[in-house]
């Protein structure tokens, strides 16, 4: 069933940052790549697609949420959600053809805003017990119902240090999957915007 899947991030933060940009690209990129489709569900009527998404073909902007677009189909769609009480397996690809994701940015300690998406009814499943960002979250997914593999034999890098020169680093509180490299994958730029920007992710202590 690889590539026939829709993956769906309902826009839940105010704004778009720069941060959450770079991951609804990668998203799109891959979907493009996977020959799946990509969603960003609940604009506001006045929300600017930037170009970069917009070009992707893969790639959709829509102002109806998630329960409007499949209003008498909820058993298509499946909520990832770190709360969920069984995990996510391959089986799933069978049974849900849709992959609701919350779009908000990873926050540390998470305040469960995903809470938002479970209230509306769709059936759950956590990616293991450690917070993952949207991309990863959806990276991870397609592993598993597309790729077939269990979540467990997939190589992860939890909260890896992210080095900007010999003297400043910051520890991204967040569960990524490894990269042919050994290095987590990640927007490349982010690590730029971490370097440069005033991060938006609540982190305790602040950085
Ligand atoms: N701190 C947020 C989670 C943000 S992560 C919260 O308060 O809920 C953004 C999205 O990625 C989540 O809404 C969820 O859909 C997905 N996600 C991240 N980690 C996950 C995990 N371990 N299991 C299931 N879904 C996860």
């Amino acid at each position: 069933m690889a590539g026939n899947k829709t993956y769906i991030v309902e826009h839940l933060d105010e704004e778009l940052g720069p941060w959450s940009e770079l991951e609804y690209i990668a998203i799109a990129k891959e979907s493009q790549q996977a020959g799946s489709k990509f969603f960003l569900s609940s604009l506001p009527p006045a929300f600017k697609v930037p170009e970069a998404l917009a070009a992707i073909p893969a790639f959709t902007a829509e102002n109806r949420g998630v329960e409007e677009l499949y209003e008498g189909q909820k058993s298509r769609v499946c909520l990832l959600d770190p709360a969920g009480k069984s995990d996510l397996a391959p089986e799933d690809g069978d049974k849900f053809d849709v992959f609701l994701f919350g779009g908000i940015l990873g926050d540390d300690p998470p305040r469960d805003r995903t809470s938002e998406l479970r209230k509306k009814g769709f059936e759950g499943r956590r990616l293991g017990p450690v917070q993952m960002t949207t991309d990863t979250a959806v990276r991870v997914t397609r592993l598993v119902v597309e790729g077939k593999t269990p979540l467990k034999d997939i190589e992860y890098l939890d909260h890896p240090e992210l080095k900007f020169n010999e003297h400043e680093s910051t520890e991204m509180p967040f569960r990524y999957v490894k990269g042919e490299d050994g290095k987590p994958i990640m927007p490349a730029v982010i690590k730029f915007i971490m370097a440069g920007l005033p991060p938006r992710i609540n982190i305790n202590p602040p950085l």
